[in-house]
């Protein structure tokens, strides 16, 4: 195809410290389910002759996103009034960050194409900004919720450095899960806490300037967002090769119709007057600060996905373990205190991830010292592999602890004097066996390891009865 599409992100991320950005109210995280107009105070409602003052908690998120992204953070930043009317803004004005932002230009890598390319995207800024509140529309009324307003974003702004759909997606997972796997925010597309609007452009591959940019807006999800963006490619191509121009305006995707329609032509553009804020003193940050946050930065999913890849894990398995932070963080955890990759992998899929789905649930019912305790148990021999599951399951469903449960069921470690006398029975009461073996009939090693087992009454591990009858008869 000789059209090149050119996409640049915004993306607002809702930050999850307990307060709002300027004032003590509550931030809350989903709005729906709270009474409107619950956490308001006159600074967050914006009333003439209240003080906006930075709380440290959104700050200290603001710039664990800025070091997670590999930013470089300013010691000295400016608020700016970005100026604009709308009912739930009463002063008329949004505090954000335009002109010398909290964090600044660098690049991100990300995986992509399932994991097979490495791609990097340049960061131009993340900054800190206050959201408005919310307007709600009922039976032909408006209502105002300002439990919103005042709330902490960072909005991140991307160079036009992405391609491709498919690229734009992956970058924003593992934007997700950065945010996650630091606890700055919840990052979920549904419910607006990760906000992601997209400008996009096409060319002619050989050209080196950019044509026209249309902006797109109201996805809420990676589906919406990957069709919002093939749709523009597409109708922006249709456009320019019937001899047409595009118009530079914002667009407003309806992921039911999976169209878009103009919410906002060049004409009636807005002009936001940009100036510093008077009300808010320069924003200082002291290299202190910095390397204090710096303390708390989770390794990247970058990083996690470059691991299992070395590992040799398969797709399955990665998409398994970064589908779910908690989950991540507990494969990290468990890999950090010495346990093989594959072995907590292989436990992740087979007993975590089958007990979250079969109960619907994405939350762990266990803590991570039982799981732990469990796996141990495994690798000291002390549980077989078929006791293990047993006692893991019961953990996850009934809560109790390992060693309860393992009193409870009677289960024993079996000394290997104590097999290898089993061992020693069985071989002496099935001399014909042992002669057929001998012959070399490979397969009646089973009966003999079923006679032992059976001896053992289930509690010798088969791997450990096979080995040693392989010794008693070589
Ligand atoms: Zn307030």
């Amino acid at each position: 195809m000789e059209w090149e599409p050119i996409i640049g992100l915004e993306v607002h991320i809702k930050l999850n410290s307990p307060n709002k950005l300027f004032c003590k109210c509550r931030n809350t995280q989903e709005f729906d389910q709270t009474q409107p107009n619950t956490h308001v105070c006159p600074t967050c409602m914006w009333q003439p002759g209240w003080l906006p003052q930075v709380n440290l908690e959104p700050l200290q998120k603001g710039i664990l996103l800025g070091l997670a992204l590999g930013c470089k953070i300013n010691h000295k930043s400016l608020f700016d009034r970005k100026s604009y009317f709308y009912p739930d803004l009463p002063m008329g004005y949004q505090i954000t960050q335009e002109k010398v932002p909290l964090n600044v230009e660098w690049e991100v890598e990300f995986w992509t194409d399932n994991y097979t390319v490495k791609r990097k995207v340049r960061i131009n800024n993340a900054h800190l900004e206050a959201d408005a509140g919310k307007m709600i529309h009922e039976d032909g009324k408006a209502y105002i919720d300002f439990n919103r307003s005042g709330t902490p974003l960072v909005e991140i702004v991307t160079y036009p450095d992405f391609r491709w759909a498919d690229e734009v997606v992956d970058f924003l997972k593992e934007l997700q899960r950065r945010v996650k796997y630091n606890n700055i925010g919840y990052a979920d597309l549904e419910k607006g806490q990760m906000r992601v609007d997209v400008n996009i452009s096409v060319r002619k591959k050989w050209e080196q300037k950019y044509r026209t940019r249309v902006e797109v807006k109201n996805m809420n999800s990676f589906g919406a967002i990957k069709r919002a963006i093939d749709y523009e490619i597409k109708r922006q191509i249709e456009i320019w090769e019937n001899w047409w121009e595009v118009d530079q305006e914002t667009r407003w995707w309806d992921d039911i119709a999976w169209e878009s329609y103009v919410m906002r032509s060049k004409e009636n553009a807005l002009d936001y007057r940009y100036f510093p804020d008077p009300d808010l003193p320069p924003l200082v940050v002291s290299q202190d600060l910095i390397n204090e946050v710096s303390q708390k930065l989770a390794k990247s999913g970058t990083q996690r996905i470059e691991e299992m890849l070395d590992q040799w894990f398969n797709k399955e398995y990665i998409n398994a373990i970064l589908g779910n932070f908690e989950i991540s963080d507990l494969f990290e955890a468990l890999v950090k205190e010495g346990f093989e990759p594959k072995f907590v992998a292989k436990w992740i899929m087979n007993a975590i991830i089958r007990f979250m789905k079969q109960n619907q649930t994405y939350e762990l019912p266990f803590g991570l010292e039982d799981f732990k305790e469990v796996l141990r148990l495994l690798k000291e021999g002390k549980l077989l592999e078929s006791q293990a599951k047993i006692v893991f399951f019961e953990m996850a469903s009934e809560g109790k602890n390992p060693q309860q449960i393992i009193q409870e069921k009677g289960f024993k470690p079996v000394d290997q004097g104590e097999i290898l006398s089993w061992v020693q029975e069985a071989l002496e009461a099935n001399p014909q066996a042992v002669e057929q073996f001998k012959q070399g009939d490979q397969k009646v090693i089973w009966f003999l390891i079923g006679q032992v087992m059976k001896k053992s009454q289930g509690k010798a591990d088969p791997k450990l009865v096979r080995e040693l009858i392989l010794k008693q008869l070589s």
